[in-house]
């Protein structure tokens, strides 16, 4: 017997027309590329994003089109979100620290018809528009007055697209499964790969977002997304805020501490979300004016392990920790970190110890975890395999690439995450590793993650990764880059002392390279493949490791 209840699909378009009618007051507050905040309602968005919806439509974008957008955070890039979505067009974004080749990859095999760009973006784009498709349609997003001059074949100027349109717009009726949004992964061997989005998907994932991160998500909360609306849709704030009513504070282009701490202040975010390399910004920052930032009660941190010496600074200043796991093809939220209420009077280093976990699934999500043989492990806090995701929010395969799909998916249709973790009797996640990031020391695993997060807390050490190398008689030793926080740097036996409070010997890293900084991925993570890359073959003696 079936149920007897309506079937409305669940339309993106409907987030941003409910937040217009019961949140109207709420909204975003941007930092804008050309200078200065700028501030908006749900109400002015909604008009707004029917104005670009008809000037999309105008220009030819039609069902299933493929508008692309190269932008920071500010409320631009989130009318394009819902305009191009709405109308039934699928909104992609693009990753502005891709290489030049991979952005033109993507472009060419997402079959883009239109590109949006921040100011900031125009000579880049200048420079690839040759290789892009020559009947590109380039809206650059900034009005008349800040229109530059450029190369880019008939750009168009996003504000006097707006003006030449009457507002809001008369969302049209489509399937739920309707693809809504494309992002790229830049894996790290081959063409990045794409995530296709639809309504449904989208609108579920805002439920789970604003359910598993409830106290950022409350009618009238100040939160900030530094995580990028061009990575996994800034994590799925912009749909679950509106949802929710909170307002969203974009910082734009600056993400540099300071930057970060002004706009904080100033504009009373509650909770800010980003991955590890901007909080140690951010946490340079409050050092040194000795104060966080007035309102700052909540840091969402995700994208790669947060290091237990970072949470606790946060949790000492009274800033609450929520550790996130999850990835672009899982919309991307996985798991999550807020304690339950019985669990809220943990003393200091017990409560730093479980947020060191990735927090436990959220409703939607199911986990598995399997050995080398595909057989189940138990949840029990020990085992530890390679982990794999199942639900509607998680990708049912890669977009045009049936090769990478038959790579990720296995024949009980879950999809492999290439992450390595156990998970505890209460839920709780671990990530030891990327499968391909651990490290094989005579038949035994170390976790490179470990070695990092205990380096990390060593006073003397700024940042650090840890990279495998080969050895002609463990096969793989680890060796541990690091960024020293002051001008001269720990001894390598300080450092070793240091770590051998909570590693076995044998963890311990053969060797430390000092360097000014780590390189980062395009989406802010420490990149060990180019560490691999430049120090891969750094010269280990016999001896080491002995
Ligand atoms: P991306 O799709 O680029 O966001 O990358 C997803 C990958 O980032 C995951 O498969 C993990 O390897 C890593 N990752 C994300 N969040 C965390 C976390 N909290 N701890 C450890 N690794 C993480």
């Amino acid at each position: 017997m079936l149920g007897q209840m309506m079937h409305r699909p669940l339309r993106i378009a409907d987030i941003l027309t409910f937040a217009s009618e019961i949140h109207g007051k709420e909204g975003i507050v941007s930092s804008t590329v050309e200078g200065g905040l700028h501030r908006t309602s749900y109400r002015e968005l909604e008009q707004r994003s029917g104005q670009l919806a008809r000037a999309l439509a105008r220009l030819g974008v039609t069902n299933g089109d493929r508008v692309a957008t190269l932008a920071w955070n500010g409320y631009r890039h989130f009318e394009l979100y819902y305009a191009v979505s709405g109308m039934g067009a699928v909104v992609h974004t693009i990753n502005p620290r891709l290489s030049a080749e991979q952005m033109t990859y993507i472009v060419e095999h997402a079959g883009d018809k239109v590109l949006a760009l921040d100011l900031t973006f125009v000579p880049l784009i200048e420079k690839l528009a040759p290789h892009f498709p020559a009947d590109m349609i380039y809206v650059i997003m900034t009005d008349s007055a800040h229109m530059p001059e450029t190369s880019l074949p008939g750009a168009l100027c996003y504000e006097e697209l707006l003006t030449a349109e009457s507002p809001g717009f008369d969302w049209p009726e489509f399937d739920e499964n309707t693809a809504a949004g494309l992002c790229y992964t830049s894996g790290t061997t081959g063409h990045p790969k794409g995530t296709l989005y639809s309504h449904r998907s989208t609108v579920l994932h805002a439920y789970s977002c604003a359910l598993s991160l409830y106290s950022a998500m409350r009618p009238g909360n100040r939160i900030l997304p530094v995580v990028p609306m061009f990575h996994v849709n800034a994590w799925g704030m912009p749909y679950a805020a509106p949802m929710a009513g909170a307002t969203m504070v974009m910082p734009g282009p600056r993400l540099d501490g300071a930057a970060l701490w002004d706009l904080m202040d100033g504009e009373e975010v509650f909770s800010a979300w980003g991955v590890p390399t901007v909080w140690l910004g951010l946490l340079d920052e409050i050092a040194k004016r000795g104060a966080k930032p007035r309102a700052l009660g909540e840091v969402v941190i995700g994208g790669s392990a947060a290091p237990p010496a970072m949470i606790e600074a946060f949790e000492k200043m009274d800033a609450s920790v929520c550790h996130a796991w999850g990835m672009t093809e899982m919309s991307p939220i996985g798991t999550t970190g807020l304690l339950h209420a019985s669990e809220g009077d943990l003393a200091l280093p017990e409560r730093v110890a479980v947020k060191s976990k990735q927090g436990r699934r959220v409703f939607g999500v199911d986990l598995k975890i399997v050995d080398e043989n595909g057989a189940r492990q138990p949840h029990d806090g020990k085992a530890s395999g390679e982990l794999y995701v199942r639900g509607n929010v998680i990708t049912s395969g890669y977009f045009r690439n049936d090769a990478a799909t038959a790579d990720a998916m296995d024949n009980e249709g879950w999809f492999g995450t290439g992450d390595v973790a156990s998970i505890d009797e209460k839920g709780f996640l671990q990530i030891t590793d990327r499968a391909k990031d651990l490290i094989k020391s005579g038949g035994e695993w170390i976790s490179s993650i470990d070695v990092e997060n205990m380096a990390i807390a060593h006073p003397g050490i700024a940042n650090a990764a840890v990279i495998a190398v080969p050895h002609p008689k463990w096969d793989e030793r680890p060796v541990l880059i690091a960024v020293a926080a002051g001008d001269t740097p720990p001894s390598n036996e300080d450092v070793n002392a240091h770590l051998a409070q909570h590693l076995a010997k044998w963890q311990l890293p053969d060797d430390i390279i000092w360097v000014d900084s780590l390189p980062l991925t395009a989406t802010g993570k420490v990149s060990k493949l180019t560490l691999r890359k430049t120090y891969g073959a750094h010269a280990l003696s016999e001896q080491s490791a002995e």
